[in-house]
């Protein structure tokens, strides 16, 4: 099979989000507004308390999961639906909207660290109004698969028979590889789906650390390394087609709903 060819790089943007918590947007921006199914993507990291201890305080979220991960630090959740989780580093806190919920995030630094990514993932508009779901993936919990060439972590999806904990509505590929150097690997990913890859440590010769590669829709994913290795986060999805409109912490299908979101959130229905 063949492999895809890059079609753009993304820089992403410094931004601040929550009660001022610094982090880069690489998709959700003026860059790239989405990459159906992925509705945003968020790189934080810092060894500087004061760009992160603030948090993300108490804040609402209807029609879509957020899957945080976690490379260092901890992350404190706490929702109105009665879930909390404490995730330390390589974890997976996966959070499903659906109707609503009400959450706050709290980032707690390990070693003077804090470093992870939060992804949004559509949910189909059929399945918008679901009931509210939380995972709690533990490290232990997530397989990884050892290759000559390096690992391969699989947060969610199956990469060569080997299936991730974390359990979507849209179906995804999440990986996490780090590849040794002068090594290279392929990724097989079903064509028609949307690709992009993180390169979060390294360099991986057609994009380096802190660049965001989006791919053509055929072929499989081919990374290679020279004198440096590299670690880099992968997510693959099936595009869901549909129409979207985004109000703040909502993402739905028509103008109406949005308001209504924002409606129901006022009179305390989530
Ligand atoms: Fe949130």
């Amino acid at each position: 099979m063949g492999r895809r060819q890059i079609k753009q790089i993304v820089d992403g943007l410094k931004t601040t989000d929550g009660a001022g918590v610094n982090l880069t947007r690489f998709i959700g921006g003026p860059e790239l507004n989405m990459l159906d199914p992925f509705l945003l993507l968020d790189e934080f990291g810092s060894d500087n308390p004061d760009d992160y201890l603030a948090g993300f305080p108490p804040h609402p979220h209807r029609g879509f999961e957020t899957i945080t991960y976690m490379l260092n630090g901890k992350w404190q959740h706490k929702d109105s639906v009665g879930n909390e989780g404490l995730l330390g580093d390589g974890s997976v806190q996966w959070m499903t909207a659906g109707r609503g919920v009400v959450h706050s995030e709290m980032p707690i630094q390990t070693d003077g660290l804090v470093r992870g990514f939060q992804l949004w993932l559509n949910l189909p508009k059929e399945k918008k109004m679901i009931e509210p779901a939380y995972q709690d993936i533990h490290v232990e919990e997530i397989p990884i698969i050892e290759e000559q060439s390096g690992t391969v972590k699989i947060i969610s999806g199956n990469f060569r028979g080997t299936l991730g904990p974390g359990l979507s509505h849209t179906p995804v590929l999440i990986l996490d590889i780090r590849l040794n150097r002068e090594s290279e690997i392929s990724i097989p990913v079903t064509d028609g789906w949307n690709v992009f890859s993180f390169v979060y440590e390294g360099d991986a010769l057609t994009h380096s650390k802190g660049q965001l590669a989006v791919y053509e829709k055929t072929g499989d994913i081919h990374f290679k390394t020279n004198k440096s290795k590299a670690g880099i986060y992968l997510a693959a999805g099936e595009p869901l087609n549909e129409p979207i409109v985004r109000g703040g912490p909502f993402v739905m299908n028509t103008r109406g709903e949005i308001l209504q979101a924002f409606e129901d959130y006022q009179n305390g229905k989530f």
